[in-house]
């Protein structure tokens, strides 16, 4: 097996990518077991991941049109990231892998307070640690939550699993003349508007030149070849 390229990682997985693309749904169990399996392999090849999951599937605060206030709304959207993050740590510890599940709100029961030393120290001894509840303060998203945990926790890259291969110079499921980038710069993704994540989240990965790999997680093999260096999806970086 190849050296790996980035020893450390934090993975972002949307809370939509958990249900296949199955509204009726809220998780596929094997959509998270297939995302087990990928995670397991780069953890066996002695890769250290923290994974930030989104709760898009489950509620979003300010796109819901509940009438709810959107700070209410927010908690609410946190809540359901530590939903998924129950599911996700279930998945991998079914395939045999240790986990801590770690919350920026308090929920004793279900997860540990985030502590940045303690996530550190998880990292270390080869545990996944899932983050939850995002940045625990309302208007931000799990993007930026991804944005800042990366760097609290000193990962190589932040690596954006989506449902796409890469960052397109328009909207490839709408625009058939769209083309992919291998590598962009920060300025450039921020000009052209490519929204790789929301402003904040990207500002944050920009000042404190944290590279960031959008690539197709739901292709078998590619999160082991996107952390051996393998031009796999979209760089953006200096
Ligand atoms: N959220 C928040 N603060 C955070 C992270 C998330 O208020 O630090 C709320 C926000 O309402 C967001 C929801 O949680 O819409 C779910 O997260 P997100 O929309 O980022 O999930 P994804 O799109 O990745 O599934």
């Amino acid at each position: 097996m190849s050296e790996l390229k980035y020893k450390r990682i934090l993975l972002k997985l949307s809370g939509e990518a958990l249900n296949g693309g199955d509204k009726s749904q809220i998780i596929n169990s094997d959509i998270l077991s297939q995302y087990a399996q990928e995670i397991k392999y780069i953890v066996e090849a002695g890769c250290q991941v923290a994974i930030v999951i989104g709760g898009g599937n489950i509620f979003r605060g300010a796109s819901q049109n509940s009438g709810i206030d959107r700070e209410q709304g927010d908690y609410m959207g946190m809540i359901a990231t530590v939903i998924n993050g129950m599911a996700i740590q279930s998945a991998l510890e079914k395939a045999g892998l240790n986990t801590r599940l770690m919350s920026a709100i308090k929920m004793e029961q279900v997860a540990e307070p985030f502590i940045r030393r303690r996530a550190i120290r998880h990292l270390e001894k080869g545990r996944i640690v899932i983050l939850g509840a995002g940045t625990g303060n309302p208007y931000f998203s799990t993007d930026s939550g991804g944005a800042l945990r990366a760097n609290e926790l000193g990962v190589n890259v932040l690596l954006k699993g989506t449902s796409v291969d890469g960052v397109y110079t328009a909207d490839p499921r709408k625009d058939a003349t769209a083309t992919k980038y291998d590598k962009i710069s920060y300025e450039e993704a921020i000009n052209k508007n490519l929204k790789v994540m929301d402003l904040t989240a990207f500002a944050l990965c920009k000042e404190n030149k944290m590279p960031i790999i959008v690539f197709d997680m739901n292709v078998a093999g590619n999160l082991m070849k996107v952390v051996q260096g393998e031009d796999v999806g979209t760089l953006v970086g200096e």
